[in-house]
């Protein structure tokens, strides 16, 4: 009987426990606004300053916001590259977007929370110290007109093709001499067929000797958010 008797107590007490237990709060999604080149983030994610296979470069500059799609598509290409290429350099990642989105100066874009900086994977491995402020890690990979045998051309690939696997990538900036290299390289890796739109979103950009630049479609639910046109059809490899 009493045992009976503090069983039921106990019962009502995590009942009442349970009673006041206060829902936690939904943290709010972070939105982008308006276009890749004026618009705005709402909520912006702050991306985690390292992981599996990846580390921020420049912390000092409070630019690692952005919206879910891309801060998962880098979290899981990363690992699936450190599970590739275990015991290199992490990728590195540069800029994404300011806190609240907007104006950043050095970039014509990067104001809504779906475009992302990074480093190139080299054959020298080197990773840069993130602690360094102010320093730029710019290590050019087409030096006079040629791309330099420091383009690792073996994970630049494989990198390519993983942002695609885990994410919307809409278009990814490079220089037209790297992305002519990865067009070689897979058709004489014969992968060149099944990766014809992994080749179609990649485009030139001036300024891109040094790092890529992927920049994610408009997720389905972000109905604030303008979209560019598609790139032209076809791989674009000469
Ligand atoms: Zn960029």
């Amino acid at each position: 009987m009493k045992k009976h008797f503090l069983f039921t107590l106990f019962a009502l007490s995590t009942l009442a426990l349970a009673q006041v237990d206060v829902p936690p709060t939904p943290v709010p999604v972070a939105e982008p606004l308006g276009s890749y080149s004026q618009g705005t983030l709402l909520n912006g994610e702050a991306m985690p300053e390292s992981g599996e296979g990846f580390v921020q470069l420049y912390r000092d500059t409070n630019r690692y916001y952005a919206t879910r799609s891309i801060i998962q598509m880098i979290i899981d290409t990363a690992k699936e590259m450190n599970l590739k290429y275990p015991e290199s350099d992490r990728m590195q990642l540069e800029e994404m977007s300011g806190p609240n989105g907007g104006d950043l100066d050095r970039h014509s874009s990067h104001e809504n929370g779906l475009d992302v900086d990074i480093q190139y994977y080299k054959l020298d491995r080197v990773e840069h110290n993130p602690q360094t402020a102010g320093t730029l890690y710019a290590t050019p990979l087409v030096i006079r007109n040629k791309v330099s045998p420091n383009f690792d051309l073996e994970r630049n690939w494989e990198f390519v093709k993983s942002l695609h696997r885990h994410g919307k990538v809409h278009r990814i900036f490079m220089d037209q001499k790297l992305k002519n290299a990865l067009c070689s390289y897979s058709r004489l890796r014969k992968d060149f067929l099944p990766n014809t739109e992994v080749l179609r979103s990649i485009r030139h950009v001036e300024n891109h000797k040094d790092h890529l630049h992927v920049r994610l479609l408009c997720p389905l639910n972000a109905r604030r958010c303008i979209p560019q046109e598609d790139p032209p059809k076809g791989s674009g490899c000469p």
